[in-house]
């Protein structure tokens, strides 16, 4: 099996040389374990965050090991009763052509519901990060006005379209270019910013007249900074991600408006998906797998293709490259 491994930590913005592709020997299979061959992989912006080494809620990425990360894949080999061969299995060793788990350590999927690329976006952890970060930590309630930055990617464009289909007042995105501000538009938001035009903070203005109640973070700096003076009386501002800001050195957030928080007695909470996931992902699916089957909700993902094009993949993601989930295909069979 072919694998992608992080050859140095990156400085900044990751390059190609950071990484280097390996062949891995694949054991043989024990008693309850399978073989699969992934047909798609994610590659998210959190993944930058373990290529450092410091302490985070997920450890770091092991220099010359493969990288990790979502993937779905299918079943060529198998000894475990309940997971026959040609099974789709979604799991958490993307990176590579194949490899060898214990049962456990897979999750099968339903293809006739969605196809596979939806388990790495809507109806996977990038939905759930929205359905959370607007639900548990942004207590949405009916007829509230959201702002979500990142709109027409895979967290953000989730965002909107839940806060609608909850029953949002009022839901405005920011994307960068008129192409994606039209997507977002397309998606039943209410207004659009493009904050490659500038003056984020003044749009946003004009957007909401009578400013925000949730704002979901995840672009963080300048986004931030203009949510903060929008924000209505008992706001929640959600940080999610700062995809803006991370790849940048530390004290690079700048943020100067946290004061507004006090006399609006507003609230700013982080988190991180995989500790709701536990106690939300039931309500999550029980929501989505219907709106996704129904066609209430719109999805998308922008494909690359072949594991030698993973990392591109990846670092295409911060220069907005994508709409929607960026994939990595793996198995065009
Ligand atoms: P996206 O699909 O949103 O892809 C990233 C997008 O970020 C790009 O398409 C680009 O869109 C935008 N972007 C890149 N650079 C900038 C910038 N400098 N300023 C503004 N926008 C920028 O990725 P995800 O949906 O996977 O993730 C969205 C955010 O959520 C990320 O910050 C990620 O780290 C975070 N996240 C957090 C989780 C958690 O548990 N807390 C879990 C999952 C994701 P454009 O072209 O519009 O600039």
């Amino acid at each position: 099996s072919r694998a992608v491994t992080l050859a140095s930590r990156p400085d900044g913005l990751p390059t190609p040389a950071d990484f280097e592709m390996k062949t891995l020997d694949l054991w043989e299979l024990n008693a309850g374990q399978v073989l699969i061959e992934n047909v798609v992989m994610s590659v998210d912006p959190y993944m930058r965050g373990r290529m450092d080494d410091r302490e985070s809620y997920i450890p770091p990425f092991e220099l010359g090991e493969p990288l990790t990360g979502g993937a779905v894949g299918r079943v060529i080999a198998s000894r475990a009763d309940d997971l026959p061969v040609g099974t789709h299995v979604q799991h958490f060793y993307g990176w590579r052509d194949r490899i060898v788990l214990d049962a456990e350590m897979v999750q099968p999927v339903d293809t006739d519901l969605a196809p596979a690329e939806a388990y790495l976006g809507i109806l996977g952890m990038t939905g759930l990060t929205a359905w959370v970060g607007l639900t548990v930590i942004g207590r949405f309630e009916k007829g509230e006005t959201v702002f979500v930055s990142a709109a027409a990617g895979a967290v953000g464009s989730a965002v909107g379209q839940i806060a609608k289909l909850l029953g949002a007042g009022r839901v405005i995105g920011s994307a960068g270019g008129r192409e994606k501000v039209e997507y977002v538009k397309s998606l039943g938001f209410d207004a659009v910013i493009d904050y490659k035009a500038g003056d984020v903070a003044g749009q946003l203005k004009d957007a909401a007249p009578d400013g925000i109640d949730i704002y979901f973070d995840n672009v963080g700096g300048e986004h931030l900074e203009a949510a903060l003076a929008s924000i209505r009386k008992n706001a929640r501002i959600v940080l999610c991600g700062a995809i803006s800001i991370m790849n940048g050195r530390a004290g690079s957030t700048g943020i100067r408006n946290t004061a507004a928080l006090i006399g609006k007695g507003a609230t700013m909470q982080g988190f991180t998906v995989g500790q709701y996931q536990q106690d939300h992902q039931e309500e999550f699916y029980a929501h989505m797998a219907p709106w996704v089957s129904e066609g209430r909700i719109q999805w998308k993902t922008t494909q690359r293709h072949g594991l030698e094009n993973a990392v591109p993949a990846f670092l295409e993601l911060f220069e907005g490259g994508n709409t929607g989930k960026m994939v990595v295909v793996l198995d065009e069979s």
